[in-house]
């Protein structure tokens, strides 16, 4: 039987509030900081919620005494007033174990005194986490993908599931991931759009949230091969109606503790209140500015910068944009052109097609559009991009079966935490990320 099994932790060590004055109560973490003063050992334990003193005294001083930091210790006793300037409260240890040795010297230090550079932090990302600054990303992603699941489930979204491994490109384009699969070749996926679509048939709304592959070459702090991605796809609908839920989506994060049911407030409210910095960025002012791409375009001339209706909008020209307009805005009705084969033309103008942008300053976070549902046209879209539609014969007989108009969009999870907490490098907000250069841990 070992230590662990006869000391149970009853409290988080921000659960060590003036109303367990003088009852017992047992924490469990790592030791932060040891400050040996003779008689007595003052020991400050960190776990995911925060931090709490104990004051170890007599036969338990030669446990810790010596004990590195960062090692994994249990400890309990009852709760005292402290004189200490950084605790109100402490805990008069009677018992402390020791559960496992830190063995130093440690990769990076946890406790952020020591800065370490993003790579070294990734290489060592489980010690890194034990910075409250770090651990603050994570525990923000948890709230907010759960916060969404609820927008979304709440608004007739079913929550669906689809292959990641295919067997043709789903969209095309040269950053798929090819590997060999049982002697044939298959893909990664890079979107789940051909599945959503043929989803919304029966089930009406569906959202996924998964990851997806992308071979992306270039360097940037706003791309990774593998990333998390939030996608709807709704029957009967429009883009304007989609663009709606993305709107909501956002809103319901900026209020995101008053709007999680009270059921769920034990384990949001503590973790969200504790978030040190990099906390949320201000609400921004709804509804958020819905501008044409045409629009875009001329503002772009005007400063300058050197570009035609029917162009792609480069990353010098969004940068310029985003210092126009910061914050989150939406870039409507793009080139036919530029979009992907499934989205839909405008009908009093075919260069034109029904999509959409969402950006926050220069960073694009989400596409979106109503969809091509006359398969016809979608065979003859395929074509005009290049595409073989014979690679594609398993999703255009759906659209044989009453397909109706719809309409959906892609949100890139990570570079909306980006956005959320004012990071500049998407790898901060991953726990692992790949990338060209780095396939570990
Ligand atoms: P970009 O132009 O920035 O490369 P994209 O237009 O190729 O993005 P979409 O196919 O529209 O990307 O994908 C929908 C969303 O998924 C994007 O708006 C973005 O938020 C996210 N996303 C796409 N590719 C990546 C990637 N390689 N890494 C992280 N997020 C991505
Ligand atoms: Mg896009």
């Amino acid at each position: 039987m070992t230590a662990i099994d006869n000391m149970h932790r009853t409290h988080y060590t921000n659960q060590i509030e003036l109303g367990l004055l003088g009852q017992r109560a047992t924490v469990a973490g790592w030791i932060e900081d040891l400050r040996d003063i003779g008689k007595v050992v003052f020991l400050t334990v960190r776990d995911v919620r925060g931090v709490a003193q104990a004051v170890v005294s007599g036969q338990s001083i030669n446990i810790i005494r010596d004990k590195p930091r960062q090692s994994a210790v249990i400890v309990s006793g009852l709760v005292q007033s402290s004189k200490s300037k950084d605790f109100s409260l402490e805990i008069k240890a009677d018992a402390v174990v020791i559960l496992n040795d830190a063995i130093h010297p440690l990769p990076i230090d946890p406790t952020g005194r020591v800065e370490s550079a993003l790579d070294k932090r990734i290489d060592s990302r489980a010690l890194d986490l034990r910075n409250p600054k770090t651990a603050s990303i994570f525990l923000l992603r948890s709230v907010i993908l759960k916060n969404i699941r609820h927008t979304l489930s709440t608004n007739g979204f079913v929550e669906v599931n689809t292959p990641k491994i295919i067997g043709s490109a789903s969209e095309g384009g040269a950053n798929l991931f090819e590997f060999e699969y049982f002697k044939k070749p298959a893909y990664l996926a890079q979107s789940p759009q051909v599945y959503k679509e043929q989803l919304i048939l029966a089930l009406d709304r569906v959202f996924e949230i998964a990851s997806y592959y992308r071979a992306e070459k270039s360097h940037t702090v706003r791309h990774l091969s593998e990333f998390l991605s939030v996608d709807i796809e709704a029957a009967f609908t429009n883009m304007n109606e989609v663009i709606d839920i993305a709107e909501l989506v956002l809103m319901n994060i900026f209020s995101f503790n008053t709007s999680i049911p009270e059921s769920e407030m034990n384990v949001s409210k503590p973790l969200s209140s504790m978030l040190p910095k990099p906390s949320l960025i201000p609400k921004p002012k709804f509804p958020l500015k819905r501008l044409s791409y045409e629009q875009c375009v001329e503002d772009l001339k005007k400063q300058g910068e050197n570009i035609e209706i029917g162009d792609d909008l480069s990353d010098a020209s969004l940068r310029v944009l985003g210092e126009m307009h910061q914050g989150f805005y939406f870039i409507l009705d793009w080139p036919t052109k530029l979009k992907p084969f499934y989205i839909k033309e405008k009908e009093n103008d075919p260069r034109l097609s029904h999509s959409f942008d969402l950006q926050y300053g220069h960073l694009e976070l989400i596409s979106g559009g109503q969809r091509q549902h006359d398969p016809n046209r979608l065979k003859e879209r395929l074509i005009e991009q290049n595409l073989n539609p014979d690679n594609f014969k398993h999703h255009l007989r759906v659209f044989n079966w009453g397909m109706p108009p719809h309409s959906g969009w892609g949100l890139g999870f990570d570079r909306l935490i980006m956005a959320l907490t004012n990071l500049d490098n998407i790898r901060e907000a991953v726990l692992y990320p790949r990338d060209v250069d780095r396939l570990t841990p």
